[in-house]
C-alpha cells in the first residue's frame, strides 16, 4: 500500500516507505551484474519515496556495489546465509562475510530454499539470528503450498512458519524484521494472488506479528507480496490493502522490467 503523503504530524514517525525487492536467485553472475546495474540506474533515477533492494548470488555482491557507486538507494542484500557464524561448511557463506562484502539486507524462508534445501522453520529462525548478529536486515519469507492452500490452512502455515522462526528473537530483534508473503503456488508460476488474497494472507500475518511483537510494530511492519509480480500486475498488487511492497524474481532479470515496477504508483 502507498503511504499517504508525507503530512508528518508532530509526535507521528512516517510509515516506512514501500520497498521494492529483486531476487535474482542463479542468475546473473559479475559480469551481467555489472551491466543490469548501468542499465538499470539510467532507467529508474534516485527517489526519496521508496526504497529498492537487490539480492543478486553471492559472487555478485561486491560487483553490485561497486557499480551502484554514486547510487546509495540501490541497496544490495544476500539471498542466503549459514546458520553458523564460521566453520568447515564448504561452499557457504556466513552472514558477517555477507555484511562484509557490502550486503545490508537478507533473505530467510524463501520457499525455494525451504524446499530444495529442507530449510526448516528452526533454521529459517537461526539464519535470522545471524543475519541480525552482523547488522544486516533479514526479510522473512513465508507462504503456503498449492495443497496447503486447497486443504484450508493459509493460518495454520503462516502462523506457525513465524511463530517458529521469532521463538529465539527478543522483542527487539523481533522489532527489526521485515516480511514477504510468497505463495508458493505463485512464484515462477505465472499465477499471481489476487488483490483480496494477498490481503487476507498481510493481514493473517500482521495479526500474528502483533501476537509476537506489540500493535506498533505490527502496524510499521513492512510486509511484501510476492509471486509472479509483473510491470502489468504490480499496480493493482500495491494498491492493495496491507501490501508495503513486492519481492520480484523472473520480471527482475530484466532491467525495463524492474525499473517499470520500481517506478508503480507514479505513472
Ligand atoms: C521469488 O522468487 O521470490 C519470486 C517471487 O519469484 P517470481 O517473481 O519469479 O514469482
Amino acid at each position: 500500500m502507498m503511504p499517504e503523503a508525507a503530512g508528518e504530524e508532530a509526535g507521528v514517525s512516517e510509515m516506512p516507505s514501500p520497498l521494492f525487492a529483486a531476487n535474482w536467485k542463479m542468475h546473473l553472475g559479475p559480469s551481467e551484474c555489472s551491466a543490469f546495474v548501468a542499465r538499470f540506474a539510467g532507467l529508474y533515477g534516485p527517489r526519496d519515496d521508496r526504497r529498492v533492494v537487490f539480492f543478486p548470488p553471492a559472487v555478485s555482491i561486491v560487483t553490485f556495489v561497486a557499480s551502484a557507486t554514486g547510487r546509495e538507494d540501490l541497496e544490495v542484500g544476500v539471498q542466503d546465509v549459514h546458520p553458523e557464524a564460521e566453520g568447515a561448511h564448504t561452499g557457504a557463506v556466513s552472514a558477517s562475510m555477507a555484511a562484509d562484502a557490502g550486503a545490508r539486507w537478507g533473505l530467510a524462508g524463501h520457499s525455494e530454499r525451504r524446499r530444495e534445501f529442507g530449510d526448516s522453520d528452526e533454521l529459517v529462525g537461526e539464519k535470522l539470528a545471524r543475519l541480525l548478529d552482523s547488522g544486516i536486515k533479514p526479510i522473512l519469507c513465508l507462504g503456503e503450498t498449492l495443497q496447503e492452500r486447497e486443504e484450508d490452512r493459509l493460518y495454520e502455515v503462516l502462523s506457525r512458519q513465524i511463530g517458529a522462526a521469532l521463538r529465539e528473537l527478543d522483542a527487539s530483534r523481533r522489532q527489526a524484521l521485515t516480511y514477504a508473503y510468497e505463495p508458493v503456488w505463485a512464484i515462477g508460476t505465472g499465477h499471481t494472488a489476487t488483490p483480496t488474497d494477498a490481503t487476507e494472507a498481510h493481514d493473517i500475518l500482521r495479526k500474528r506479528i502483533a501476537h509476537l511483537t506489540d500493535e506498533e510494530t505490527a502496524e510499521r511492519a513492512t510486509i511484501l507480496y510476492g509471486g509472479s509480480v509483473k510491470p502489468d500486475n504490480i499496480d493493482e498488487l500495491l494498491a492493495s490493502d496491507g501490501v508495503d511492497g513486492v519481492l520480484v524474481g523472473g520480471a527482475s532479470l530484466d532491467p525495463e522490467s524492474f525499473a517499470a515496477i520500481c517506478s508503480a504508483g507514479s505513472r
